[in-house]
């Protein structure tokens, strides 16, 4: 059996028991289901039902798969349920961790300096958001994007979302209390989350749709190179004739007004194609999960020029890796960081990059709308 058909059938099991039905396993890989009258109807199935995850069924048994329309089924039941769960994750901090080393290969300040200053057991709760993109052109392409932040610092945890989600919701036998909450660290407002997953998520579509962007455009390109090429023939060929007949009067005026059509219908033709590969993006948020779980906390501090500022960062054991400093301006993946003169800001180096127009280098967070010395409004994040 397929590791997908298997968590399938726990999933299946889970959530019938939920709902009230009596499960029990039958083999091959099977379930067979007792379930209250409203479930039955809902789900379209007999009071007594036998279902069948594995290549081979149970007999009697009705195939429940991936394929099927089953997900779907399970959705309507399931309905806003289940759309944000917060779940605890007491996983076993290891002894001693060696701050210096796993700081070097975590940060990387172009203008300033850092000092470790300390090291502590804490817990720290991620926030997981995850969006269905959707993007239509001459074909369609779906796909997740796992947004995750780290609520005690907001750096991005790009680099170990997926398996800190996939080890979160494992189901498990926790018994472990949560911590109290004056330990976590407080909630994100909603205008903070907006404003945060709306500079955020540009670049993780952009990642996410390139190969997809990539194949589009060669296509286009191979499109564009056969009307261009079909239509520089005609053009020669009218061209030839019109050399001919260039004491012909009427011939001339003909060939002229076909030279002007077939133009026109190259322009046409250009157009259509523009049109068959204009791109649409959908991006829809589906779930949030929050992950509460023990950190190891790393406290630095950051030296530019004669400033100074504190950092924490968070060492995460399940996957044994620090945090990178977030970039307050755009929450990006990469891991370079500047420091500002003006408030000691850590941002991404093209969020401090020179103005298009005068050249000035500036920090986007100090100065989120335009260039502080010739006004230019950038209008759009670096
Ligand atoms: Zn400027
Ligand atoms: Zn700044």
């Amino acid at each position: 059996m397929s590791q997908s058909s298997s968590s399938f059938r726990d999933f299946t099991a889970r959530l019938l028991d939920y709902e009230g039905a009596l499960v029990e396993r039958v083999e091959p890989e099977g379930l067979e289901v007792l379930a209250p009258a409203p479930l039955a109807r809902e789900l379209q199935i007999p009071e007594l039902a036998r279902f069948g995850f594995a290549a081979e069924l149970p007999s009697n048994a009705e195939r429940v798969g991936l394929e099927s329309d089953w997900l779907e089924r399970f959705g309507n039941l399931l309905g806003e349920r289940g759309q944000t769960a917060r779940v605890t994750f007491p996983f076993a901090l290891p002894g001693q961790i060696d701050a210096e080393r796993i700081v070097e290969h975590a940060v990387s300040l172009q203008n300033a300096v850092y000092r470790v200053t300390g090291v502590a057991p804490a817990w720290t709760r991620y926030l997981i958001l995850l969006f269905q993109v959707t993007a239509f052109s001459d074909e369609k392409r779906d796909g997740i994007i796992k947004l995750g932040f780290n609520l005690a610092n907001g750096s991005t945890i790009d680099s170990f979302v997926d398996e800190l989600m996939f080890s979160a919701i494992e189901p498990a036998d926790s018994r472990d209390m949560p911590p109290a909450l004056s330990e976590l660290p407080p909630d994100l407002t909603q205008t903070q989350l907006q404003s945060r997953v709306g500079r955020a998520l540009p670049e993780r579509i952009d990642a996410q749709l390139a190969p997809f962007l990539s194949g589009m455009q060669r296509r286009l390109d191979r499109d564009l190179r056969r009307v261009h090429d079909y239509f520089t023939d005609l053009r020669a060929e009218s061209l030839q004739r019109l050399q001919k007949h260039l004491a012909d009067e009427a011939e001339t005026a003909r060939e002229r007004l076909r030279l002007e059509a077939i133009a026109r219908e190259y322009h046409a033709k250009v157009m259509d194609l523009q049109q068959k590969y204009a791109l649409r993006v959908d991006v829809a948020w589906t779930q949030t999960l929050e992950v509460v779980m023990p950190v190891q906390r790393i406290a630095i501090v950051i030296k530019r020029r004669k400033g100074e500022r504190k950092l924490a960062l968070d060492w995460n054991p399940l996957a044994r890796k620090l945090d990178i400093p977030l970039c307050e301006y755009s929450y990006t993946r990469s891991m370079a960081r500047m420091v500002c003169d003006e408030r000691l800001h850590l941002t991404s180096p093209a969020a401090q990059a020179p103005c298009t127009d005068c050249a000035k280098p500036y920090c986007r967070v100090c100065h989120p709308r335009q260039c502080p010395k010739c006004h230019l409004s950038e209008g759009k994040s670096p």
